[in-house]
């Protein structure tokens, strides 16, 4: 399968790996929004979070809530963010993002809101 994130479970590809048990990886993105910007993966491979069963999300997300905590400590960060994009890569991942709030970040989103 021609997927970046198989060949980096696999070795193929090499990595900045955070953590690793036999259903999750997580490694530091390679295009970093901020320094510490994690991605958190299964690896398995499924395109996407609807794709994805339930006990991966369930056992993803458990994870994702503890490298937020040492995220947070490691980075000196005020937040982390957690996204789940789902239109870059499609394996699915989620990103975990050490904010500060000078960062000049602002909010994530793009609005259509018109100010009235
Ligand atoms: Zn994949």
């Amino acid at each position: 399968m021609n997927c970046i994130f198989c060949k980096i479970v696999s070795g193929e590809i090499p990595c900045a790996k955070v953590y690793e048990d036999e259903k999750i990886l997580a490694f530091l993105d390679i295009k970093p929004v901020n320094l510490g910007h994690v991605l958190v993966i299964p690896k398995e491979h499924y395109a996407n979070m609807l794709e994805t069963p339930h006990d991966i999300i369930a056992g993803i997300f458990q994870k994702s809530k503890e490298l937020m905590i040492s995220i947070k400590t490691a980075m000196s960060a005020d937040f982390v963010v957690l996204s789940v994009v789902g239109i870059d890569v499609p394996h699915f991942h989620i990103h975990l993002l050490p904010r500060y709030s000078s960062d000049g970040l602002h909010n994530f989103w793009p609005t259509k809101l018109i100010e009235v």
